[in-house]
């Protein structure tokens, strides 16, 4: 057995819509960065990457590159299972919290986590997503960005 963390967080920019855990939500503003800014998916794919101790996300999809311009981040996430694949584990179970004061993400949850289900081939009831504000303490709390946590357990295949 292998436990792996991953952490990520992104800004705000101007035009939604957001995407969060693979899910198209309705919102004023987007996250920015060079892939599709999925801050979940990219917390996930760093406990992947983590638990096998084969780095981050960054050393994997470099942000430099073309490739990986303006890419689907469950891309990146199904990438990471293969590498995990590779070394003969497969998803025991992830938790993983979202933090963010806007929007209200209790709507979208199951979705979130059926597509994250399907891309890491486990069943629905391995993949938990939850989601807090911050109190409107710090930059979650401010809506100036949005974080994501996530813990992975791998087990033998
Ligand atoms: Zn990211």
């Amino acid at each position: 057995m292998r436990i792996g963390y991953g952490y990520d967080v992104h800004r705000f920019e101007k035009d939604g819509p957001l995407i969060l855990g693979g899910v198209e939500i309705p919102f004023e503003k987007s996250l920015a960065g060079h892939s599709d800014a999925d801050v979940l998916l990219h917390a996930i794919t760093d406990a992947l990457l983590g638990a096998c101790a084969l780095g981050d996300l960054g050393k994997h999809f470099p942000d430099t590159s073309e490739d990986y311009e303006d890419i689907d981040s469950r891309v990146l996430l199904r990438d990471a299972l293969a590498l995990v694949e590779e070394k003969g584990f497969a998803v025991g179970n992830i938790d993983t919290t979202i933090v963010a004061e806007k929007p209200r993400l209790a709507p979208y949850i199951d979705e979130m986590r059926q597509v994250i289900a399907r891309d890491l081939r486990v069943d629905i009831d391995q993949v938990s997503v939850k989601a807090t504000t911050s109190e409107g303490m710090g930059f979650e709390g401010r809506i100036e960005g949005i974080s994501a946590r996530a813990v992975v357990l791998l087990v033998e295949s």
